[in-house]
C-alpha cells in the first residue's frame, strides 16, 4: 500500500481552495463591474473566522465516546476549526452564508475512519443512536450535497473519509488500481505516476475533490472527451451501508441482472459509505497539446463537436467550446470589455494527450473535421493559456462576490437535437430573473448523441443576494425540465436538485429509490435530506 506524499494545503475555511492563492480583484476590473453591471461593494464586510455563529453540539457524550472508540481519540473532533471547515460544500450560497458568518448547518463532531471497518463500525453505532452521517470527501459539493437533515436525530457528524488515503495496488494487466476514496486527486495522480499510469479526470476542483466524492457525485472532468467520466472509471467498489458490505464489479461487463454500482454511482452519501475503489487507468501521456479554433457562431461551433463526436476516429482529448459572451470575455483585456470583441466569434479548445504518434495521428484527423465544418485555426496560444488558467478560475468567484458581484454556475445536458432550444431556454430564464446579468455558456463535455452546456451568471449583488440567486436558480431549473435537459451532467443533485430531480424520475423513480433506501438504511442516517426525492 502506498500513501501519497505531500498533503494538501486545508482548504480556505469560507471560500474556494489554498488561501495562498486567494486575491483581491484589480482596482481596473472592479470599476469595469461598477460600470458595466453596477457592481457595488458589499455594505457589509465578511465575518472573520472568529465571528462565525455555531450551533451548540447536541451529541450526548457517550455518543462521542462510543465513536472515539471506533476511530481513535484524536480522529473525533467536536472543536469549532473542524466543524466550521466540515459544514455544507462549495457553492456560491453555501460561500454567501459563511461569508455572513452562519455556520449553522454545522456538524456537531467531525469522525475520521482510518479503515472499512471502522466506517462500518460507525455507522452501526450512529443507527443505533440515530445519528445522522453526513459522508465528506472533499468537500466541494455545489448542490447542498453536505447538509443533512437534524429533524428526528440525536445530532450529525460529518464522516471525513481523509485517513483512507491509500493506493492499495495496481494490476497492469488488467489496467486497473485500487485506490481507497479519500485521496484527494492530484494525491491520487502523484501515486499513480510513480507507476506511470494516470486516472485522466480534471475537473476544475481538482485540487481539493475525492476520488470518493467524484463517484458518489458521478463527476466529469475537463478531459472527458478523452477519458471519459469518473462513472466510465469505476470497474469495482466497496461500500459500507447500516447493513453489512458490498463488494461490487468482477468483471469489465457483465449480463448478471442489474449492475448494482450504478445503485451507488450518483448514490450522493444516502444508500452507503465508497470505502474503496478498483478504477480503469490509462498509461500517463508523453505529449499534451492543447490548441485554439474560432468558429463565427456558436451553433457553427457546436455542429463541429457534434461531429467529431460521431465520427468513428477517436475525439480530442479535451474538447470544448465557448459562446460568444464566454468568448468574449476570455479574451478581452479588462478595459477592451465594453466594446472590442463583439465579433469575437466563438473559441473552441482541442486538446490531445497520448503517445506522439497517436497525438499526431488524431490532431490531423479531428483538424480535417474542424476546418471542414468552418473552423479558423488559431494555433497553440489559446489552448495554451486555457490549460494555465483551468485551476485558477475558482479563486476568481471569491474575488469576484468580495467585490459585490453573484457569481454561480450551474449546468445540465440534453441530446443533440435539443441543444439549441435549451441552450435558449437556460438564458431566457437567468436573464429574466437577474435583470441584466452576464450569461456565459460553454460545451465541454460531449457524446456522440448529445452534449452538457455549462453556464456562468456574473450580476450586482442586491442587499439579499442569497433570495436573488434562489430566485435564478428556480428560474434556470424550471427551464431546464421544460426544455427536456437534466438537472445535473455532473455536479449531482444534492439538496438543490431534489425538486426538480423528482420531476425527471417521476413517482414511480422516486418510489424505486425511497425503497432502496429503506433496505440499506432502515433508520435512514445516511444524509437525511439528501439526493431522495
Ligand atoms: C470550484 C468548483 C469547481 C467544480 N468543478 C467540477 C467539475 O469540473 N466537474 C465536476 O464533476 N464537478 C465539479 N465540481 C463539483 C464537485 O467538485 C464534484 O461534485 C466532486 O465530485 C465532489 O467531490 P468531493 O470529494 O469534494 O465530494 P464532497 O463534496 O465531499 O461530497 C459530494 C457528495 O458525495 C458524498 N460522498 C463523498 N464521499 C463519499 C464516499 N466515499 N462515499 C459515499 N458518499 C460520498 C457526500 O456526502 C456528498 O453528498 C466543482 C465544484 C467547485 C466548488
Amino acid at each position: 500500500m502506498e500513501t501519497p506524499l505531500t498533503a494538501a494545503e486545508p482548504m480556505l475555511w469560507s471560500g474556494w481552495g489554498d488561501p495562498a492563492k486567494a486575491a483581491e480583484l484589480p482596482a481596473p476590473v472592479r470599476d469595469l463591474l461598477a460600470e458595466l453591471l453596477g457592481v457595488r461593494a458589499p455594505a457589509t464586510p465578511a465575518a472573520t473566522f472568529g465571528e462565525v455563529r455555531l450551533p451548540p453540539v447536541t451529541l450526548p457524550p457517550p455518543v462521542l465516546a462510543a465513536l472515539a472508540a471506533i476511530a481513535g481519540d484524536g480522529n473525533v473532533r467536536a472543536d469549532d476549526d473542524a466543524r466550521i471547515r466540515h459544514t455544507r460544500g462549495k457553492s456560491t450560497p453555501d460561500l454567501l452564508l459563511m461569508r455572513a458568518g452562519d455556520a449553522s448547518d454545522a456538524p456537531d463532531a467531525v469522525v475520521l475512519p482510518g479503515s472499512h471497518d471502522e466506517v462500518a463500525a460507525v455507522l452501526r453505532v450512529c443507527a443505533e443512536q440515530r445519528v445522522a452521517v453526513v459522508p465528506f470527501g472533499g468537500g466541494t459539493s455545489v448542490v447542498g450535497g453536505l447538509v443533512a437533515a437534524r429533524r428526528g436525530f440525536t445530532g450529525v457528524v460529518a464522516l471525513d473519509l481523509a485517513r483512507l488515503n491509500r493506493l492499495v495496488s495496481v494490476d497492469p494487466v488488467s489496467m486497473i488500481a485500487e485506490l481507497e476514496p479519500g485521496l484527494r486527486a492530484p494525491q491520487a495522480e502523484q501515486l499513480l505516476a510513480a507507476h506511470g499510469l494516470t486516472l485522466g479526470h480534471f475537473p476544475q476542483s481538482y485540487e481539493y475533490a475525492t476520488l470518493g466524492g467524484f463517484a458518489a457525485a458521478r463527476s466529469s472532468g475537463q478531459a472527458s472527451a478523452g477519458y471519459g467520466r469518473f462513472d466510465d472509471m469505476v470497474a469495482g467498489m466497496t461500500v459500507a451501508t447500516p447493513r453489512g458490505t458490498l463488494e461490487l464489479g468482477r468483471a469489465p461487463r457483465s449480463a448478471a441482472g442489474p449492475d448494482l454500482r450504478q445503485v451507488f454511482l450518483g448514490s450522493e452519501g444516502a444508500f452507503g459509505v465508497i470505502t474503496s475503489l478498483r478504477l480503469r487507468v490509462r498509461r500517463a501521456p508523453e505529449v499534451r497539446t492543447y490548441e485554439g479554433w474560432r468558429f463565427a457562431t456558436f451553433a457553427e461551433g457546436a455542429a463541429a463537436m457534434r461531429r467529431l463526436a460521431q465520427q468513428e476516429a477517436p475525439p480530442p482529448t479535451v474538447l470544448r467550446l465557448s459562446d460568444e459572451t464566454e468568448t468574449m470575455v476570455g479574451l478581452a483585456k479588462p478595459a477592451d470589455l465594453g466594446a472590442a470583441g463583439r465579433d469575437s466569434g466563438c473559441l473552441l479548445v482541442a486538446g490531445f494527450e497520448g503517445s506522439p504518434g497517436d497525438v499526431a495521428h488524431r490532431r490531423d484527423s479531428a483538424s480535417a473535421v474542424l476546418v471542414e465544418a468552418g473552423g479558423v485555426h488559431l494555433g497553440p496560444e489559446p489552448g495554451d493559456k486555457w490549460a494555465q488558467g483551468r485551476f485558477s478560475v475558482p479563486y476568481l468567484r471569491d474575488s469576484l462576490l468580495a467585490a459585490g458581484a453573484t457569481v454561480e454556475t450551474l449546468e445540465t445536458a440534453c441530446f443533440w437535437s435539443n441543444l439549441p432550444r435549451l441552450y435558449d431556454a437556460v438564458r431566457l430564464a437567468l436573464l429574466g430573473a437577474l435583470g441584466s446579468p452576464l450569461v456565459m455558456c460553454h460545451i465541454s463535455h460531449v457524446y456522440a448523441t448529445g452534449a452538457s452546456l455549462y453556464f456562468t451568471v456574473v450580476t450586482a449583488q442586491t442587499g439579499d443576494p442569497l433570495g436573488q440567486w434562489a430566485a435564478a436558480k428556480r428560474a434556470a431549473n424550471e427551464a431546464i425540465v421544460q426544455a427536456g435537459g437534466t438537472i445535473s451532467h455532473h455536479h449531482g443533485v444534492g439538496r438543490d436538485h431534489r425538486e426538480a430531480y423528482a420531476a425527471e424520475i417521476g413517482d414511480l423513480g422516486g418510489d424505486i429509490l425511497r425503497g432502496i433506501k429503506e433496505r440499506l438504511d432502515p433508520a435512514g442516517i445516511l444524509n437525511p435530506g439528501v439526493l431522495i426525492p
